[in-house]
């Protein structure tokens, strides 16, 4: 970046020389004018008015002996002659004067008037002394010759003073259209310079400003590379270099180093169902709560997502670390005001200490993240210290994901199917495919177990198409059989299916393989599905329907619902989560709760299906608020594809109760 700013700096090298060049120009052009002038100032005026002056006095003493000679001629006395003789003599002192002064000055026409007039007076002087000395015939005779002569010198005179005032007009002229065109250029000159100025001026600011922007960005790039943008803490880079720090000194200072690592709880649910937005408003206000709790010499950071870390250098021991713990749960377990609305929100915080749990910044940070999944398994809003056992845990994990793979390698899943009865007349209307796992050593697992590392390894993926394919031809059968003529099939698809591009191809192509028809078949998709954002999700679900496939949304009532979602996406049932049923018949208000979600389903012309109902009690009151479709251990717990077999066989399948004491299923 600093580059950058230096080259942009460098760049004005080529204006600022062309700039110079023109200066130097510019003063160099002023210079020789203001020479030119000051030599036309001084020079040609006062020249041209001395000669010119000159010219005149002699133009007057030739008028002058003009007359002197008349008068001589008329009245010839003595006195008049030598009158005239001195007048000659002055004027031809007066042209040797002129011709000593101006004889380089020919421009001017002086030399001209002396070689004129010098003749003319020699003549005059000629006739005069033939006059006067009588050698010509008559002296009045020669004294006219010389009258002429002298009037004849004098109009030359006279037309080499016009000629002298002609050419000073002409050389003024020329000097004044020199001075305009100077002055033009002069002109011209301070305009340039003005435009000049004017743009060096406004280039200095425009460098100015864009040198500023581009330290300005400079800096927010180097904060950006360093601060979370939505919270303005530390980011992850940022944090890890403070938590290597720490440690580093840790190393050369004994003591104890406390990283933490945040986890909100179910923050995916209020970012799916509340929308980004709330969800961005609410990591702002977890920030704020967070680093207000803390020292100022601790660190917080944003790691990115739902995941904060703080870093307590030089703490004493572990009580401490627990109290702040303590705190920060605390902060963050009073209600956030998001947008005008009321969310309560929690997190799980994980702990490690170092040098104890790590010594460096990468396991603290991992052995940190394992404490915080211990946190959250053991109910959320709480926190754990890092234990060498949790890498156990992890370990088991990968083992989980790996067991799977070689299960559904080797056939050790198998479905079972719960059914689903009218509430009515408790008819057998439909089944829903219930995953199990037959593992060789550890005995049946559930899908509580396993199907959360499926989702998260994206295993699931085969898993579902296999889950699907399996209950599909396992059901076709059961299709013959003179049932319920709205029997279905009800399949769970998680998320993450439709995430990694499940869509009506391959559900063709199963139900193809299978021969079992599109409209016996409900899928049971979750809440947050229908809040995303993914277009493309929203359009598989919508082909399924055109197909004639139904819909129903799963657990209904757990997610953050909004309720305009259903009006939006093909739904046809709402299964109500186990949750609502369980406490019907302990308050009125689950019970008043059950009612509204039914009415509302209702109106919204869908199916409602209870879950998990396991007490007579709880049948007897979803009939009174009208609900459609019940599930649960009261009637049937999920049973092998086999135990259904014989159910649909019976043209009106009886109600299968669960022996309250083995809960084993009896029929
Ligand atoms: P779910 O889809 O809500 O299925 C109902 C769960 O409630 C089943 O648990 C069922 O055994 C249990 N249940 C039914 N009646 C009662 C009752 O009266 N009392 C109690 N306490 N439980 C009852 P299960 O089979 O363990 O499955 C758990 C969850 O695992 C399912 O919840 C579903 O979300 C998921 N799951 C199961 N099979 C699949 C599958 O093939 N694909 C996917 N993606 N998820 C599956
Ligand atoms: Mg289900
Ligand atoms: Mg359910």
């Amino acid at each position: 970046m600093r580059e950058l700013v230096n080259k942009l700096l460098a760049r004005p090298a080529i204006p600022i020389s062309l700039v110079l060049i023109l200066l130097l120009g510019t003063s160099s052009v002023i210079f020789y004018v203001e020479r030119t002038l000051s030599e036309i100032e001084e020079a040609l005026p006062i020249t041209l008015s001395k000669q010119e002056r000159d010219v005149r006095v002699l133009v007057g003493d030739m008028g002058t002996l003009v007359q002197s000679i008349g008068i001589a001629r008329t009245n010839q006395a003595p006195g008049n002659f030598s009158i005239v003789l001195r007048q000659i003599d002055d004027i031809k002192l007066y042209l040797e004067v002129i011709r000593e002064n101006y004889k380089f000055n020919d421009v001017l026409g002086v030399s001209a008037i002396h070689a004129k007039l010098n003749p003319a007076i020699f003549d005059i002087n000629n006739w005069l002394t033939k006059g006067l000395y009588n050698f010509e015939p008559t002296s009045a005779q020669t004294l006219k010759m010389a009258e002429l002569r002298a009037k004849e010198a004098h109009q030359e005179a006279e037309i080499l003073l016009l000629k002298v005032g002609k050419t000073a007009i002409d050389v003024l002229t020329a000097q004044a259209d020199r001075i305009d065109a100077f002055r033009n250029i002069m002109i011209l000159t301070l305009a340039v310079l003005t435009i000049m100025t004017v743009g060096l001026v406004m280039l200095g600011f425009r460098l100015q400003k864009s040198v500023l922007a581009l330290k300005d960005s400079e800096e927010q790039i180097r904060y950006r590379a360093n601060y979370d943008s939505l919270t303005d803490l530390p980011n992850r880079l940022n944090f890890v270099e403070h938590l290597t720090e720490a440690v580093s000194r840790n190393r050369r200072n004994p003591g104890h180093t406390v990283l933490m690592f945040i986890d909100l709880d179910r923050f995916k649910t209020i970012n799916d169902t509340l929308g980004h937005d709330f969800g961005d408003e609410l990591i702002r206000q977890v920030a704020a709560r967070i680093s207000n709790v803390i020292r100022e010499t601790d660190v917080v950071s944003r790691l990115g997502g739902d995941e904060f870390t703080v870093l307590l250098p030089d703490m004493t021991d572990e009580i401490h670390a627990s109290i702040i713990a303590k705190n920060i749960l605390a902060s963050l377990a009073e209600p956030f005001m998001l947008y005008g609305h009321e969310v309560y929100s929690s997190a799980s915080i994980g702990i490690t200490i170092c040098p104890d749990d790590g010594k460096d910044a990468n396991t603290l940070l991992k052995n940190a993240d394992m404490a915080m999944y211990e946190a959250k398994d053991q109910g959320r809003n709480t926190f754990r210290f890092f234990t060498s056992q949790m890498t156990d845990r992890a370990r088991h994990f990968l083992e989980l994901d790996k067991d799977m793979r070689r299960a559904l390698a080797q056939n050790e899943l198998e479905v079972h199917f719960q059914p689903i009865y009218e509430l009515g007349n408790h008819a057998l209307i439909g089944v829903e495919a219930l995953l199990r796992w037959q593992h060789p050593k550890k005995g049946l697992i559930l899908p509580a177990e396993f199907i959360p590392v499926a989702e998260e390894t994206g295993l699931i993926e085969e898993i579902g198409l296999w889950v699907l394919r399996q209950a599909c031809s396992e059901a076709v059968p059961w299709l013959k059989q003179d049932l319920h003529t709205n029997f279905y099939l009800a399949v769970n698809i998680s998320m993450r299916q439709f995430k990694g591009g499940f869509d009506k191809k391959q559900m063709e192509l199963i139900l193809a393989e299978t021969g079992f028809p599109a409209d016996k078949l409900l899928l049971e998709i979750t809440e947050s599905l229908l809040m995303d954002d993914d277009r493309r999700v929203k359009d598989v679900l919508a082909e399924f329907r055109r197909i004639g496939i139904r819909l129903a949304v799963d657990d209904f009532g757990t997610g953050y619902s909004a309720l305009s979602y259903l009006r939006e996406f093909p739904v046809n049932t709402l299964k109500i989560d186990r949750s609502f049923i369980r406490d019907i018949g302990v308050s009125s208000s689950h019970r008043r709760l059950v009612e509204a979600i039914i009415t509302m389903a209702h109106g919204l012309e869908l199916m409602t299906i209870a879950e998990g109902v396991e007490t007579s009690e709880q049948d007897s009151l979803l009939s009174e608020v009208g609900c459609d479709m019940v599930q649960g251990f009261y009637y049937c717990k999920p049973v092998s594809a086999n135990v259904i077999k014989d159910l649909t066989a019976i043209r009106k399948p009886r109600l299968v109760l669960l022996d309250p004491k083995n809960k084993s299923t009896s029929i």
